[in-house]
């Protein structure tokens, strides 16, 4: 492999990049528009976006595009070559300064909830200069927020620097309070860790359930799983290995920060993580991780999956949300500090980002639903639906010493107060024990455990820095106004630990009694997308997003309808592929496998009465049993669908989805994987588990 400092962002139009081709005053403007959030004049876009082509052109570039972030949760782009015709029949290559900054894309077939009327199908695309320009495939990609005419968002990106931009105006206003006069932005940071299954490219290539829905619909359980845990952190097989070796240099070359990479505890599954970035930039690596992982999997005859639950009985792939906030003078604020002032600060923005979790706990639950995320959480080695957080015994402590107004500590005889007293020494280590909790306190940092490996990371990262920024704001409000600050502070913390610690939870999240204390504590376990959803247009919520301008009140029930609708569409499409699945492939397999049974039992059975047919007799009995109730559960999906057909209101349509057509599909999967387990091998049609999760070698 080449240097990886040589190779290291050579496909990104990065600050180094523009320092070097740009007119000093033009790079000062650029930098100014991505640390300060100032325009870009029109002619300096010009020069930029001229110094933009011709630095993509030698790196053997012919096209741009502006990539964005629909609602489809994957990235979209729509490529433009640079040519223009000369006067001679010749052309020149261009690249204006407008084509930079915006784009019209024909949007009329992107999700938008009803917010874009289709004789006004156009959508406009605005650089985010905050994330650089790099090259994919030999075209520029342009890095850019996605609204309609009438600047409504219809991407990701936008409500999400929009957060960013609330939550930097609420911290701002805190860290006056505590005489932080130096600095002038705050952002938030996040390193997300990606799970993710490789399976071999063949065996998928047969399997109309991966093809179509990414997951397995149906698939008996190998002999054996993950019980042994020996493939976590495990020996990384060759094959996998040359995988990642060829997926890091590529995130290399994009400026990624792909930093950790191991097995994980399910067979052929595997982990990637990154060093922690700004928010939006990480957002933006995090969907072009996705997208290279695939693309360097088909390489080694590969295919990687990302479905949240693409088997039963072992883990599903989730994505682990490190996210912290940090000052431009460098100072991270989850990070307990030295001085009794230091510490203050950060109890308080401890306690901004508890309540943050127990005021706005069903939108993060919302932030993380899909139909995939569905089958996880909850399941195996996943978090509950229950949103709950971990702080860590000492933490714990801290919280209930000032609740309490208690000395902390054995050794201590004052009383702790903040603001006067510097908090115990947090040892960093510890505070990473509990693996089951899907809120964690990290030392520096939260992880928010409860994504699916496919989900994109600006869900719940917008829910994030708003329900932070308005927990900022309400205490920046009262603290203003004090006439002591401290003890003002003080009651603040206090008053806050006291109304909002029941959403601490320390203990084991996977055991079954947690479910019940969690429902006497009064904390909401919203366990499908069609539960959770409906809190997404509760007045709380379109308050606090309306009024740190994050969303607008038609931007937030578009969402809702097409969260609601791609819910309900998934479904659809693994019930219409299990139908397929069953009606073509699978029961013709088994019918025929029943006719050798029987032929071969009939011939026996001619040979004599000593001779012994209750293998084939038994079996085909049993098969054609079982065959009998998968055709009936068979008939009764295809029922419940064209039912569903008539339902015109997307809300019940999804609870008629989840009550009826997925519990049905469970039905035929029952007895369709049963008969695996009685079937030859040579008659089913299908790779089966054993061969798909243990066939990468
Ligand atoms: P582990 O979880 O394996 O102990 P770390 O705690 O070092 O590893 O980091 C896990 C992830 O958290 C990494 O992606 C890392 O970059 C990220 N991370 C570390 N510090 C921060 C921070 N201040 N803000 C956001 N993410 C962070
Ligand atoms: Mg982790």
């Amino acid at each position: 492999m080449r240097n990886v400092t040589d190779l290291f962002g050579e496909n990104v139009f990065n600050e180094s990049v523009m320092k070097a081709r740009l007119p000093k005053d033009t790079f000062k403007q650029v930098q100014a528009a991505i640390h300060n959030g100032k325009r870009l004049d029109p002619s300096a876009a010009a020069v930029v976006a001229n110094a933009i082509k011709d630095w993509a052109i030698e790196k053997g570039a012919t096209h741009y595009t502006h990539w964005f972030q629909p609602m489809t949760g994957i990235t979209a782009e729509k490529h433009d070559s640079f040519i223009s015709p000369a006067s001679d029949g010749r052309v020149i290559m261009e690249f204006s300064g407008k084509e930079l900054i915006q784009g019209e894309p024909d949007a009329s077939s992107f999700p938008s909830g009803g917010l874009r009327a289709t004789f006004e199908a156009r959508g406009y695309t605005a650089w985010d200069p905050t994330s650089f320009a790099f090259i994919k495939d030999g075209v520029l990609c342009i890095p850019t927020a996605f609204c309609s005419y009438g600047g409504e968002a219809l991407d990701k990106k936008t409500p999400l620097l929009r957060s960013m931009e609330a939550i930097n105006k609420q911290a701002v206003r805190v860290l006056k309070l505590f005489g932080n006069e130096d600095v002038t932005s705050v952002k938030t940071t996040v390193g997300p860790e990606q799970e993710y299954f490789l399976v071999d490219k063949e065996m998928y290539d047969k399997r109309k359930d991966l093809i179509y829905t990414g997951r397995t619909l149906f698939g008996a359980k190998p002999p054996k799983g993950q019980e042994l845990d020996d493939h976590y952190f495990g020996v990384i097989k060759p094959r996998v290995q040359a995988f990642m070796n060829d997926l890091n240099e590529e995130l290399w070359k994009l400026g990624i920060l792909a930093k950790t990479e191991h097995n994980e505890v399910a067979p052929a599954q595997h982990e990637l993580a990154p060093i922690f970035t700004t928010t939006n930039i990480a957002a933006d690596h995090n969907q072009l991780t996705m997208e290279v992982m695939q693309k360097v999997a088909k390489k080694h005859g590969l295919v990687c999956l990302l479905h949240e639950k693409p088997f039963n009985g072992v883990n599903g792939s989730g994505k682990h949300n490190n996210w912290s906030i940090s000052t431009n003078t460098g100072v991270n604020l989850l990070e307990p500090g030295e001085t009794p002032y230091e510490n203050a600060q950060f109890l308080l923005f401890l306690c901004a980002v508890i309540k943050a979790v127990d005021d706005y706990q069903d939108l993060l639950r919302i932030s993380v639903a899909s139909a995939g995320n569905d089958h996880r959480l909850g399941a195996n080695e996943a978090p509950p639906a229950i949103v709950s957080m971990f702080i860590g015994s000492e933490l714990s402590e801290v919280l209930q010493a000032i609740e309490n107004d208690t000395p902390y500590g054995a050794k201590e005889k004052e009383l702790l107060r903040v603001g006067v007293h510097v908090l115990p020494k947090i040892p960093k280590d510890s505070t990473d024990r509990n693996r089951t909790s899907p809120f964690a306190f990290t030392g520096n940092k939260f992880e928010f455990r409860m994504l699916g490996s496919a989900n994109s990371i600006s869900g719940c990262n917008t829910v994030l820095n708003t329900a932070v920024a308005e927990e900022l704001k309400q205490f920046a409000d009262e603290l203003e106004n004090a006439a002591d600050f401290d003890s003002a502070l003080h009651n603040l913390v206090k008053r806050v630990i006291v109304e909002h610690q029941h959403v601490i939870f320390n203990g084991n999240g996977y055991d079954s009694a947690w479910v019940d204390e969690a429902e006497k504590r009064g904390l909401l376990n919203l366990k499908t997308t069609p539960d959770a959803l409906p809190y997404f247009i509760h007045q709380k919520n379109i308050d606090l997003f309306t009024s740190h301008k994050v969303f607008t009140e038609v931007e937030i029930r578009s969402r809702y309808e097409i969260n609601l609708e791609s819910y309900c569409k998934v479904v659809n499409i693994e019930a219409l592929t299990m139908v397929d699945m069953a009606h073509k492939d699978l029961l013709p397999a088994i019918s025929a496998y029943i006719e050798k049974l029987s032929t071969v039992a009939a011939g026996k059975k001619a040979m004599g009465a000593d001779i012994d047919c209750s293998y084939e007799a038994e079996t085909a009995k049993e098969l054609s049993k079982l065959s009998a109730d998968a055709y009936k559960a068979l008939k009764k999906l295809e029922e419940k669908l064209s039912e569903s057909e008539k339902i015109d209101d997307m809300q019940k349509l999804s609870v008629f989805v989840k009550d009826e057509i997925i519990t049905t599909m469970d039905e035929l999967r029952a007895a369709i994987d049963k008969e695996e387990t009685l079937t030859s091998a040579e008659y089913w049609p299908y790779p089966t588990y054993g061969e798909l999760l243990f066939g990468v070698r």
